[in-house]
């Protein structure tokens, strides 16, 4: 699972950025994924793994984990190839959602491309350029399908009127994530057309050190727009973060104190983007390692066996599940399995939030 970060320039992207990805995830427990400059691993703080560690005799303890690309390049301007143009708009399409970054914060020396701090100006340019974006992606797509209607095709007739829909809600300036679309599968159809206003987003709102609450007149404007469309808002100070990660975890806890943070908004941003993205947990756990995976909400046994591997999910057997109140209550896995609460689930099995579970398979 990706997301993208996005903002005007000097809104504090890159800043956050470094801050959010600077944990140093050992790459070599995660072997699937390509690691670009732009790319970074933003780990899931999870206080489950916590506890099932206290358990669980293991080696290592591997928290679930969030793509992050910096996307670059978004000006005024952009669909129509200002700045670095149509480059990022790829770059876009391929993420799962949108982290929007807004400058909230007023600091003379760091100039605003359009002079001075009004985040909601800011989410309308970027607003603006993806709408420009979508439009051509719609009309495209609406001529192609309207080219196979007329031969009588069903499907590309539905295409052709859920495009005229987009189409309608675009030029009249609402980004397609706005719209209630009341049957999903339609809402799915607009997110296969790599639609860049259908993707969910999170609002970061860079606020200065004294607002750390969020609740300054400025955030709560990013609050309402976000509330508009069914979004969120975190807000982070990106100087904060960056002298946070530059600590050891004593001088962090200490700093976090004195600023009024109970945690660095790594964490929040990251239980944030999970939710926006309809996103769980469910862990393995075993000597080796204690381990966090992740799936969409919905995901039966077979397709979270095949995070780990496509081969536990071609060669599904069944899976044995167990959940984390009785491994505090019995304290072993063994006295779970004593106790008869160690479940068989089968094939047709949806996942729980937090299961822990092993699973058999056929290679
Ligand atoms: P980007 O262009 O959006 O990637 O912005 P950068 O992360 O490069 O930040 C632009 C400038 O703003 C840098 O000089 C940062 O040090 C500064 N900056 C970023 N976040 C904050 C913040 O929260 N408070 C203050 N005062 N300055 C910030």
């Amino acid at each position: 699972m990706e997301a993208g970060i996005v903002g005007l320039p000097n809104v504090g992207k890159s800043t956050l950025f470094n801050a959010l990805t600077a944990a140093g995830i050992a790459s070599e427990n995660y072997p699937f994924c390509t690691i670009e400059p732009n790319v970074g691993m933003v780990p899931v703080p999870d206080p489950r793994l916590e506890t099932i560690q206290e358990f669980v005799k293991t080696q290592k303890v591997i928290p679930a984990i969030l793509r992050l690309v910096d996307i670059a390049g978004i000006v005024r301007g952009a669909s129509e190839g200002e700045g670095l143009g149509n480059k990022f708009l790829s770059h876009i399409r391929e993420v799962d959602a949108i982290i929007h970054v807004v400058r909230c914060f007023q600091e003379e020396n760091v100039v605003h491309v359009d002079g001075s701090v009004d985040p909601i100006r800011d989410i309308d340019t970027i607003d603006t350029e993806l709408m420009l974006a979508d439009l051509q992606t719609v009309e495209s797509a609406r001529d192609k399908a309207s080219r196979t209607a007329r031969s009588g095709d069903k499907d590309a007739k539905a295409k052709v009127e859920i495009l005229n829909q987009c189409h309608a809600l675009l030029a009249d300036g609402k980004p397609l994530r706005s719209a209630e679309w009341h049957d999903p599968e339609m809402y799915k159809i607009v997110r296969n057309f790599g639609l860049l206003t259908a993707k969910s987003v999170l609002y970061l709102a860079n606020v200065d050190e004294d607002n750390l609450d969020g609740e300054g007149e400025i955030v709560q404007r990013v609050r309402e727009r976000a509330a508009a469309e069914g979004g969120e808002v975190v807000p982070v100070c990106a100087k904060i973060e960056s002298e946070l990660i530059e600590l050891d975890d004593e001088d962090r806890r200490e700093m976090l104190e004195s600023v009024g943070l109970e945690e660095p908004a790594l964490a929040v941003v990251a239980r944030a983007a999970y939710k926006l993205l309809g996103l769980q947990s469910y862990f393995t756990a075993g000597e080796k390692e204690v381990r966090a995976w992740t799936i969409p909400v919905g995901a039966t046994a077979p397709q979270a066996a095949g995070v780990i591997h496509s081969d536990f999910e071609r060669g599904f057997i069944r899976a044995e599940v167990y959940a984390l109140e009785d491994l505090k209550t019995l304290k072993s896995e063994k006295a779970i399995r004593e106790a008869g609460k160690l479940r068989v689930e089968g094939k047709s099995y949806v996942m729980e939030d937090g299961d822990i579970c092993h699973f058999l398979f056929n290679v």
